[in-house]
């Protein structure tokens, strides 16, 4: 059966549209309509992949790559979410003694070796980096333009608030960034442009299943797509699906930034700041994050709380006492970050996708063959990202992960903690 690929009835971003039109691609599915049996059990060719953040974009462009038939679907636009708004932060050995150890190593390597391929210094602003953690009190006053006497010498000159306490938590060896959206965007033109990637702008409405085994996804408005195989990466919306909210719960952490760009981009050094910060009026010290970028702009993000994920990915607004703080950390950290000194570029918000033991969930469905998940990744998602893919290409097309051990992600571990799936 000869598959083709058309235009969907929806709309597409003029993103999509520029990399769709960049070629036309005819899928041939040697998954016959008769019930004989199919070639496709012993390697998947045509495979849907749900979700446009870094994990269905990493798991699309790896999957494509080994030469599977790939069919992107996304909602909204890619990397319209978590993974166009994160920090980008990268880091080797942070997630070390804990169950995602491994995919945050192989992933930090992985990121090495893309930003090569992909050119991702230019395209996407890859670059090690150092990262300083940073106590520093709130100050009614502004900061003087001059560093403090707390200021140690591994603090650069433009961080001139008053500094209790600062020590390096990363080397350019160790820690690293990317932009997410650039990123992910990157990969995903490249996946269409070299491996044949089809990106389909639609929204997961089901999975279909027949004797086990996933056959086809529905879009809304009744559009089906056949497949031998389905990964379901929808981030925090992947509570939305009641095939996955059935076996396990992923609820959204609600977090806030603000993109600022400073006058004098010179002064800003490649240092990512992990703060402790300790507002005027009292109270709990905050642990918001600074991430100067290439580009000159300066990210700052925190401000999270569990919040109700709305169905619409470009509905999701800050609130506006969330973003006035990160504005206040901002003039507390810099002169240069202040205002009349930096523009706000932008003033944002989104959801991490969280699962209740806190690890990523990626693997096979419990008594559903060839329909995958990954998800989960909570606050590490654009690091984890290229394992995931390159780990989840692995599983589906060769029936198992070498790149890393994805036993302890398995969504098999909640069989039984909820309602059992038929
Ligand atoms: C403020 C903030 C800062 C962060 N900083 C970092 C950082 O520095 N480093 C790091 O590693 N991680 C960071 N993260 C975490 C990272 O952003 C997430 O873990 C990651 O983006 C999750 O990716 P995802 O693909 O799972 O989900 P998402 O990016 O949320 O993507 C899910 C996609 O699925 C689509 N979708 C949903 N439902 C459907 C449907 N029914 N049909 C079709 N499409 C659908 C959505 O439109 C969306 O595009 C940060 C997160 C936040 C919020």
């Amino acid at each position: 059966m000869v598959v083709v690929i058309s235009s969907p009835p929806c709309s597409l971003s003029p993103f999509l549209r520029q990399v769709r039109n960049s070629r036309t691609f005819v899928c041939t599915s040697i998954r016959s309509s008769s019930s004989s049996s199919s070639p496709m059990e012993e390697h998947p060719k045509r495979v849907v992949v749900c979700g446009g953040g870094v994990i269905g974009v990493c798991t699309a462009y790896f999957l494509a790559k080994k030469g599977a038939c790939v069919t992107l679907v996304e909602k909204s636009s890619v990397a319209c979410a978590a993974s166009g708004k994160a920090g980008g932060f990268l880091a080797l050995d942070w997630c070390d003694g804990g169950p995602v150890s491994a995919l945050a190593r192989a992933s930090f390597d992985l990121h090495r070796s893309l930003a090569q391929e992909l050119d991702g210094q230019q395209s996407y602003g890859y670059r090690p980096l150092n990262t300083l953690s940073v106590s520093i009190t709130e100050s009614p006053d502004p900061p003087s333009g001059s560093k403090s006497s707390g200021n140690s010498n591994i603090v650069p000159g433009w961080i001139d608030g008053r500094i209790r306490s600062s020590r390096t938590i990363g080397t350019f060896e160790t820690t690293a960034q990317v932009h997410p959206h650039l990123f992910t965007r990157t990969l995903i033109t490249k996946a269409v442009e070299s491996y044949g990637v089809e990106v389909m702008i639609g929204k997961l409405e089901s999975v279909e299943v027949e004797g086990g085994r996933v056959r086809s996804v529905v879009l809304e408005g009744g559009r089906v797509i056949d497949s031998d195989a389905v990964v379901l990466a929808l981030g925090p919306w992947s509570c939305k699906l009641e095939l996955l909210s059935s076996l396990f719960r992923v609820y959204g952490l609600k977090a806030h930034s603000i993109v600022l760009e400073p006058k004098e981009t010179d002064a800003i050094t490649p240092h990512a700041l992990f703060l402790s910060y300790h507002p005027s009026q009292g109270g709990k010290p905050l642990d918001p994050e600074v991430y100067p970028r290439p580009t000159g702009e300066v990210y700052v993000c925190g401000m999270s709380a569990e919040a109700e994920v709305p169905d619409d990915p470009e509905q999701i607004a800050g609130n506006p006492e969330s973003i006035q703080m990160l504005k206040r950390v901002a003039r507390t950290v810099s002169s240069h970050l202040g205002e009349g000194e930096a523009q706000v570029k932008a003033e944002q918000a989104c959801f991490l996708p969280c699962t209740d033991d806190g690890v990523p969930v990626i693997g096979e469905i419990p008594g559903i063959q060839r329909c995958y998940v990954a998800t989960g990744h909570s606050c590490w998602g654009i690091l984890n990202g290229p394992a995931t893919g390159a780990a989840m290409a692995e599983l589906v097309l060769d029936g198992h992960a070498s790149i890393v051990d994805l036993s302890r992600f398995s969504p098999a571990r909640f069989v039984g903690s909820k309602k059992a799936l038929v």
